[in-house]
């Protein structure tokens, strides 16, 4: 099983995410912050095709496309439960579900915490994870429904896949997070990474993907020890002026 993965930005500091299993040419978007931009994208790309959306959780950034696209393109459309009460939805899935984009196995993991009902989605075979708002390089998803507790064991459970596991965000927060992550780490390697953060962000690069074992090594709330620090850590992100 092979995936192709093509990154690229949306509305203000989204990312589009198309994802095209190889063997079968089917194609699927990572949610859908932008139905034009993600249409111009496939054709740029020459893909062609749009099979699926795979929504990670309901915000109007991660499903504002879902109508449109559906209408144009006839994609199937899948996600937690919560997304129904937005946008239209053709198939629920859940923690422990599996969705076939062609012949490439993806698995659904909940991550309850940013929304109650929020999932992300993996290729074990390929190691690529598309994450939505949980986790993010140096930072996650702001608790805007969930608990501490929930988030940080929705957190653990990511942080348990091959450090080697590809991690697609859904927006480029990463510089603001390294100023965050700086704040609470002095380490001399923490100082290397951001300053490479900054300099890729100051080139007008993506800092997605990132992976398991960088976001193990730097990511601030990994790194915190119990779901107790962790929520002194995400409380204090929400304060942080850097
Ligand atoms: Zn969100
Ligand atoms: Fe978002």
């Amino acid at each position: 099983m092979t995936l192709s993965i093509h990154l690229f930005p949306c509305l203000n500091d989204n990312y589009g995410l198309l994802v095209r299993d190889e063997a079968s040419g089917r194609v699927a978007t990572i949610d859908t912050p932008d139905a034009d931009g993600i249409l111009s994208a496939l054709e740029q790309q020459g893909w062609g095709r749009l099979d699926l959306i795979l929504n990670t959780h309901w915000h109007a950034d991660h499903t504002g496309g879902n109508a449109d696209l559906k209408a144009r393109t006839g994609c199937e459309i899948v996600g937690p439960a919560e997304v129904g009460r937005v946008a239209p939805l053709d198939r629920i899935v859940g923690d422990g579900d599996v969705v076939m984009l062609g012949q490439t196995p993806l698995q659904v993991t909940a991550t309850p915490g940013h929304t109650l009902g929020h999932v992300v989605y993996r290729s074990v075979a390929d190691g690529e994870a598309f994450v939505g708002d949980t986790l993010f390089a140096l930072g996650c998803g702001r608790l805007f429904e969930g608990t501490p507790q929930q988030m940080w064991a929705s957190l653990q459970s990511l942080a348990a896949w091959p450090d080697a596991t590809r991690v697609w965000c859904a927006h480029e927060y990463t510089a603001a997070n390294a100023r965050f992550a700086l704040s609470q780490d002095d380490r001399p390697e923490m100082q290397a990474h951001a300053g490479a953060i900054f300099a890729a962000r100051a080139q007008g690069e993506a800092t997605v993907p990132t992976t398991i074992g960088v976001e193990k090594a730097f990511n601030p709330f990994l790194r915190a020890v119990d779901a107790r620090d962790f929520a002194t850590r995400r409380a204090a992100k929400d304060s942080f002026r850097g």
